[in-house]
């Protein structure tokens, strides 16, 4: 039987295990419940950690290319299952075909350029009196914690370079998202040796759970700047490493070389993708005063062209925001608005009678710039549009929040892009270009973003302690 007619369950050490409690999963789109989850007990939660703990002897001394092949597996296996996966992601998700399959081919795609990744030894000296080398060692078992946006590539993000690394892990998906990964650990047991790669489901309990659990040794987490905060706290009992990829509030800054109607649809993607549901949104837009309108008249006039409704009809362009909470706090930020006397370029008007939780894109004109939009991430689709006239305040202005995730700059003079982007103090500055991201880049935050990096081998090296060996090679002479 495929995986894809069997029920939601967790994998524990190799085997599919229910568990007594459920809570339900819904599609956004419709309001309707999507399935039964199983929410695991922190026994459950132990046996996966005990049964990673077990698996890890082995996994950490199997040839490095069978953890590789392993890695490329899981890449195959998601490719093969990519129509099912894409329709359980826009199900579960809400995001439209696109977005769907930017994300699973992707994950896929990550999979397979991961699995060529590796970390050789250095060797420090070798001379005829001594050798030094620093290896990569595995840290043990790892606690992989992630959010409702993009709950498989997210998970790839880190179950691919912990596992090359010679780590055993335990997943655990948002309670929003949590379909795609159970089916994706149900797949992977094929070829995945017991224990290796555990998936659990529960509510922020079980994250709270396997932050304070002594038996993990790791905890790479994605979500929200203040549960990153929770998470570091928690995990200070037994030092767990960290990876934390947290909250952005990601300027854009538009030159007045450009040429509106040229930038404005890139500016939309930018700004909308996922339906604005995205750490790496642009958050804030800065745009020269000199074209100010123009650029606003052109987002407005393509905005009207982009559909919002059910990801699962084809000529949707934006889903659902992805659950009631964040649908709420989303009207808050457009009340915030309302009630500040903000003007509306576009949207604002929010039914909330209808069938999915669906917000229309909303576009404010020129905010003040400690208004809460400007301020924190709504992480919905609706954004600011700030004028500037000077490069230095404009800087200053982009540079001025508690986060650093990512940025962008645009325009046809290049020595003020590149100038501009020197300055912008964020993990990815994106010049011309936005959402370029790759298996061999370093992607994390600065400030309260977050702490290390995922992809590229700086980000296994996060999933590895530094072991140095000295030999005195003229000691018994
Ligand atoms: P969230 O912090 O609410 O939840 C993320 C995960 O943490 C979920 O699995 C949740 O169950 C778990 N969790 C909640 N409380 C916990 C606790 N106290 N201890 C341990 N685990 C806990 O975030 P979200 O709403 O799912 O995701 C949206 C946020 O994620 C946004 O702020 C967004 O910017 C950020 N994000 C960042 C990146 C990045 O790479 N930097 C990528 C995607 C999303």
């Amino acid at each position: 039987m495929s995986v894809f007619s069997s029920p939601y369950t967790m994998t524990i050490d190799g085997k599919s295990v229910v568990a007594d409690r459920q809570f339900e999963a819904f599609n956004p789109a419709t309001k309707a419940v999507l399935a039964s989850v199983p929410d695991a007990s922190k026994d459950q939660l132990d046996a996966a950690v005990a049964a990673a703990r077990k698996a890890f002897e082995n996994w950490r001394n199997a040839p490095l290319s069978q953890r590789q092949a392993a890695v490329a597996s899981i890449g195959q296996a998601i490719a093969q299952s990519a129509e099912e996966l894409m329709a359980l992601l826009t199900a579960e998700q809400g995001k439209p075909r696109a977005g769907a399959e930017w994300e699973i081919l992707g994950s896929a795609y990550w999979c397979e350029q991961m699995a060529k990744q590796s970390l050789p030894e250095e060797v420090v000296e070798d001379s005829a009196n001594r050798r030094v080398v620093t290896r990569f060692s595995p840290l043990g078992v790892v606690g992989a914690i992630t959010p409702w946006n993009f709950p498989v590539l997210l998970a790839i993000w880190k179950v691919a370079p912990a596992l090359i690394a010679g780590n055993t892990m335990v997943l655990k998906p948002s309670p929003f998202t949590p379909l795609c990964t159970l089916r994706l650990g149900q797949l992977c047991q094929e070829f995945l040796p017991p224990g290796v790669l555990n998936v659990v489901s529960g509510g922020d309990d079980l994250g709270r759970w396997m932050t304070a659990h002594p038996g993990i040794d790791k905890i790479a987490f994605t979500g929200h700047t203040d549960t990153g905060k929770h998470v570091m706290r928690s995990a200070a009992d037994n030092l767990k490493r960290l990876t934390l990829e947290l909250g952005g509030n990601d300027p854009a800054i538009v030159l007045p070389d450009v040429d509106a109607k040229r930038v404005a649809p890139e500016l939309f993607w930018g700004a909308f993708q996922n339906n604005a549901q995205f750490c790496n949104s642009i958050k804030r837009l800065y745009i020269h005063e000199d074209v100010y309108d123009a650029v606003r008249d052109e987002l407005v006039s393509f905005a009207k062209t982009m559909k919002t409704g059910n990801g699962a009809d084809a000529d949707t362009a934006l889903g659902p925001i992805q659950n009631q909470p964040q649908f709420n706090k989303v009207l808050e930020f457009i009340e915030n608005s309302r009630l500040n006397g903000h003007t509306f370029a576009l949207g604002g008007d929010v039914d909330t009678n209808a069938a999915g939780w669906f917000v229309p894109v909303t576009l404010i004109d020129n905010p003040p710039e400690d208004s809460l939009i400007v301020q924190e991430e709504p992480f919905g689709p609706i954004l600011p549009l700030l004028k500037w006239r000077v490069e230095a305040d404009v800087i200053r202005r982009a540079n001025d929040t508690r986060y650093g995730l990512g940025a962008s700059v645009w325009g046809k003079d290049l020595d003020a892009v590149q100038r501009i982007g020197a300055q912008l103090d964020a993990g990815t500055v994106w010049l011309n270009e936005i959402h370029q991201y790759s298996p061999n880049q370093a992607f994390g935050g600065h400030k309260q973003s977050g702490i290390g990096c995922e992809n590229s081998l700086h980000g296994m090296m996060e999933y590895t302690n530094w072991h140095t060996i000295t030999l005195n090679k003229v000691w018994n002479e």
